[in-house]
């Protein structure tokens, strides 16, 4: 053996850097602190774009969107315990939405955590996070670093994708070996999602179930939009003829404004469709699980293209279950549908888009007022412009009122521009999913936040200063949840307990830290400052001061909202 000065050594932070770089991982969102500070530092000392943030839940669903956007896992990187069950919250969200992300946490001593001795930051933090991701590993040797993130990307975007968690001791960060055999023990994951193909037996019977409609309906969600299989989904869409009904993160896929697009016509195709498409899509609450009033009474025969199996039949029978990737699915689908395939019935598309002109001829004089203080309607009217000539942007939404009636109004052109709360309705995505958005696409982006839900995120602001990241928040401030004019009922001087400070001037938090600041209180004065947002580049919030009178209890989801028959009056 060679002299141990002219022997070349790499250890585990060195390891694990290669690993990403040698697997095209080229961003990490995290928060710095023991004991991966370091690790921070020598990633970007090494090309690696390390975006820091001020509280690991944000860097979470930062990197959970990067997955979304990406195909490729995003990664968090944390602290342990605290930081671990900070970003914990963003895994979780990852795995219930099919986003490959990879939590990346430092860890204290194994000896001591297993023991129970009481280690700084200690937490047994691999069982804590086994029931909420795909698969969780620890690495305790740094010549397993490369296996480990191996398997921490395959497990993250093979199948339906997910979150993965993987711990990192402390220790295993200083571990050193010989620099040669650290090489050789890092692995480059190849084809780390591979196709599955559908059965020709599920093909068949999906397109013999979808001739003998009537009224067939297809519901795209945002497993199709993740796919990239835009241009197959297009083809199926324009050759069948048939209807096709977005998901809040599915708009855009083909545009809203397609003629088959029925999104302004929503209660009517559920109710009345008889055969239904779901592509990349549950049958969750979000769908009402499939059955009930918003379905209507007549039978109904469900098509479902997911890659995962189990989720056929987990509401109600599906028909005719096609198994497999979206992009194979569909293109599957289209070969064999050929040209001839019957069109769907000129009855059924000309009553949708009747319905549809209908209801978005109702709308329109709401979307052109210019009243002050604004109501949602004035000021997502703006908004609905800008994105219609700006459509490449990326819209972020949360909020309640702020959600549902922008989903509703703005019309979305391109795939994967819509980004917003996801299976769960979480507040708080806002600001991490805006920084992922500008960092993994170029692109401006457009959050358009209620009061309440920024408040989850709004320390971000000074991350997107900092990075000088072509966000512009637009913040829907009604002065508290749902609205702002609740009354505390007990006569004790608090105030009640859904609203904020009157007035808040959220803007000026944007120029604390550099940021152009705003405050718009009609929409005219909405629409220059976003446009000067979005010309400029520069980070921008603008307060949009809405009637604290508008807007109702929960959004569009009330029947959620359990009330007591008994309170007090
Ligand atoms: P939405 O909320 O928009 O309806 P969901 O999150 O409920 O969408 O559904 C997404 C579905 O897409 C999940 O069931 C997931 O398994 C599936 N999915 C994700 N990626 C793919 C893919 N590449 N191919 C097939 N199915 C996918
Ligand atoms: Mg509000």
């Amino acid at each position: 053996a060679a002299p141990a000065e002219e022997q070349e050594l790499t250890d585990g932070f060195n390891l694990l850097i290669d690993a990403f770089k040698l697997n095209d991982i080229d961003t990490v969102y995290g928060v710095p602190g023991i004991p991966i500070t370091d690790f921070g530092r020598m990633a970007q000392a090494a090309g690696i774009r390390v975006l820091s943030f001020r509280h690991e839940q944000n860097a979470g669903y930062a990197a959970s969107i990067a997955g979304f956007l990406t195909k490729k896992p995003g990664i968090c990187l944390t602290v342990s315990a605290p930081g671990f069950l900070n970003g914990l919250t963003a895994l979780a969200h990852a795995t219930t939405n099919c986003f490959p992300m990879i939590l990346v946490s430092g860890s204290s001593e194994r000896e001591i955590v297993d023991l129970q001795q009481g280690d700084y930051e200690e937490m047994d933090q691999l069982a804590i996070a086994k029931p909420l991701c795909k698969a969780a590993y620890r690495v305790l040797h740094a010549q397993d670093i490369g296996i480990a993130l191996a398997r921490a990307i395959r497990s993250a975007v093979s199948g339906r994708p997910g979150g993965v968690y993987l711990d990192l001791p402390a220790k295993l960060f200083g571990q050193v070996m010989d620099a040669a055999a650290g090489r050789a023990s890092l692995v480059k994951v190849i084809d780390a999602a591979p196709a599955q193909i559908p059965a020709p037996d599920a093909i068949k019977r999906a397109l013999e179930t979808l001739k003998g409609a009537k009224r067939p309906l297809i519901i795209l969600g945002k497993g199709a939009a993740y796919a990239q299989a835009d241009d197959a989904i297009k083809a199926l869409v324009e050759t069948s003829g048939i209807p096709f009904l977005p998901m809040s993160m599915a708009k855009g896929l083909l545009p809203d404004t397609h003629p088959q697009c029925a999104g302004a016509a929503r209660s009517t195709v559920l109710k009345d469709s008889d055969v239904v498409m779901l592509i990349g899509a549950r049958l969750n609450w979000l769908l009402s699980h499939g059955k009930g009033k918003s379905w209507g009474s007549a039978p109904k025969k469900f098509i479902q293209i997911d890659i995962e199996p189990r989720e056929m039949d987990s509401n109600v029978e599906i028909v005719a279950p096609v198994v497999g990737d979206i992009g194979s699915c569909v293109a599957a689908l289209n070969s064999a549908m050929g040209a001839n395939f019957p069109k769907a019935p000129a009855d059924w598309t000309q009553a949708i888009s009747k319905k549809r002109e209908e209801n978005v001829a109702k709308m329109a004089p709401r979307l052109m007022n210019n009243n002050s203080p604004m109501d949602y309607h004035g000021a997502l009217g703006v908004l609905r412009t800008i994105i219609k000539e700006r459509p490449d942007a990326i819209l972020i939404n949360e909020g309640a009122n702020t959600l549902d009636l922008a989903r509703g109004v703005i019309d979305m052109y391109q795939p994967r521009k819509r980004l917003d709360v996801g299976t769960w309705g979480v507040m708080g995505i806002g600001m991490g999913y805006a920084v992922a958005a500008a960092v993994e696409t170029g692109k401006p982006v457009l959050a358009v936040e209620g009061d309440s839900a920024f408040g989850f995120s709004g320390m971000e602001v000074e991350t997107i200063c900092r990075y000088k990241l072509p966000v512009c928040i637009v913040i829907f401030n009604n002065d508290g949840i749902y609205r702002g004019t609740d009354v505390n009922q007990s006569g004790t001087p608090d105030p009640a307990t859904t609203v904020f400070v009157k007035g808040s001037r959220y803007d000026k938090m944007m120029e604390a830290f550099g940021g152009v600041g705003v405050n718009a209180t009609s929409p005219d004065e909405l629409k220059r400052a976003v446009n000067a947002a979005m010309d400029s580049g520069k980070p921008t919030l603008i307060n949009a001061v809405i009637d604290p009178a508008a807007g109702s209890e929960s959004g569009r989801i009330g029947n959620l909202n359990p009330q007591s028959a008994l309170k007090k009056k």
